[in-house]
């Protein structure tokens, strides 16, 4: 269409990188249609729990103070257990983010002398901490809960017998992360999460399983919590926030561990009673409503940068053609020059802050500067369009996110626009 390359043009897009990408684009046609059947599939799923549930404006009010009798509150967390078939469900804009959902559900649940288990290997960085892994004041390791791991095997795959063999007397509970987050592994499928689930649950019938959910909601038809995990937990500002909800995580699963993750979270003898919604809930239930769909333009997105990145010759996480299991795609660009042009084309897409230019920066936790781009609606919110990585070998960059497939798109050629009018890569 012609008018829609004069947009394209408008906004920065020159014809050749525009018709690279339809290039790229006509080549996708089956996997986008089989995308659109997932999230009509998850729609309809979410759909059903709203009506089921009987959703109506009352839902909607605002509660302030304690928040005791706050209908809607309740209500969105019968949504959440009814889409993720779960007995039970905390959803607040109390639990700050992802990490603290995640400390929650696993302090709540583990005793002095417990053991928790990773078995794929360490933890995503922040629970390092929570964990006591790294020294931190008030860590599981501080209150006498100790912690082993099973590293994955080479391929990446999980280690069975290692994972048999690290169960003990102790083992109380096994957090499993399914999103690689920021490190190299694949992510898991939830089929492979059941499997590994199944056979602690062989092993030692009552131990807890709980599944680090984030990224990972409405990637497939199926959650963790469909192939036996006890807890899926998760943060707001990224899948099931659906780009609406401006804080808040969720923990779901078995009633009993949910009742002491609400108890943890507010007081002894307080848990899910109190907690005022201060006026969030109609953004935390549209932003659920469109979670299906907003996925689905991530992953496109995803997909998108993939098959465009891999062609130009760069290697991509996963590749252009495997199956996804998160939203995030790694695209090691091999240079601090590209990751920086790549950046740069992400801020310069976006609807907010556009005009800035990303610079790298010395962080916390990080060897190496970082280099981050986000225009987004909500400070740090991942489901929007955002690309980061450190400035060190491989040169990879980490891109997730954007709340319409059509965003998605323009960041992707507005990246490869950036590498092509600095001369880093060429189009062939
Ligand atoms: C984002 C994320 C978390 C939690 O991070 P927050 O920034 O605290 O929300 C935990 N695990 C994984 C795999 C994640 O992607």
């Amino acid at each position: 269409m012609k008018e829609l390359e004069q947009m394209y043009e408008s906004l920065g897009i020159k014809r050749e990188v525009y018709e690279y990408g339809e290039m790229i684009l006509s080549g996708l046609k089956d996997r986008f249609a089989a995308i659109d059947q997932m999230a009509e599939y998850n729609q309809a799923k979410v759909l059903h729990a709203m009506q089921e549930n009987r959703v109506d404006a009352t839902c909607f009010a605002a509660t302030t103070g304690y928040g005791y009798d706050d209908l809607g509150r309740d209500k969105l967390e019968k949504v959440y257990a009814a889409t993720f078939h779960t007995e039970a469900a905390l959803v607040r804009p109390q639990i700050t983010c992802g990490t603290h959902a995640l400390a929650v559900a696993l302090s709540a649940n583990l005793l002095p002398g417990d053991e928790l288990l990773s078995p794929n290997g360490a933890p995503y960085d922040t629970l390092e901490e929570v964990i006591g892994i790294r020294e931190s004041k008030c860590s599981l390791k501080e209150y006498g809960v100790s912690y082993k791991q099973v590293d994955l095997l080479p391929d990446g795959s999980f280690d069975f017998a290692g994972i048999e063999k690290a169960i003990g007397p102790k083992t109380k509970l096994v957090t499993i992360q399914r999103s690689k987050g920021y490190a190299t592994r694949p992510s898991f499928s939830v089929a492979q999460i059941g499997e590994v689930i199944a056979l602690c649950k062989r092993v030692k019938p009552d131990i807890i399983c709980m599944v680090d959910n984030c990224y990972g909601e409405f990637v497939e038809t199926i959650e963790p919590s469909d192939v036996g995990a006890d807890m899926i937990v998760g943060s707001l500002i990224k899948n099931p926030g659906g780009g609406l909800a401006p804080i808040g995580g969720y923990i779901c699963g078995k009633a009993s561990c949910v009742e002491r993750c609400a108890y943890r979270l507010s007081a002894p003898g307080l848990g899910q009673e109190v907690g005022a919604n201060l006026g969030l809930l109609p953004s935390l239930y549209q932003g659920f409503f469109l979670a299906p769909n907003v996925v689905s333009g991530a992953l496109k997105g995803a997909i998108f940068a993939a098959n465009i990145y891999e062609r130009l010759g760069f290697k991509v996480i996963p590749n252009g053609s495997e199956e996804r299991h998160d939203i995030i795609q790694a695209v090691e660009l091999g240079s601090a020059e590209r990751m920086l042009a790549f950046c740069k084309g992400i801020q310069a897409a976006a609807p907010v802050d556009s005009y800035v230019t990303p610079v790298p920066w010395a962080m916390p936790g990080y060897d190496a500067d970082v280099v981050m781009a986000a225009g987004a609606f909500v400070q740090g919110s991942s489901i929007e369009l955002s690309a980061d990585g450190p400035i060190r070998e491989p040169y990879a960059v980490y891109f997730q996110g954007g709340l319409t497939w059509y965003h998605a798109k323009l960041g992707i050629l507005m990246s490869l626009q950036k590498l092509v009018d600095a001369g880093l890569t060429e189009l062939k």
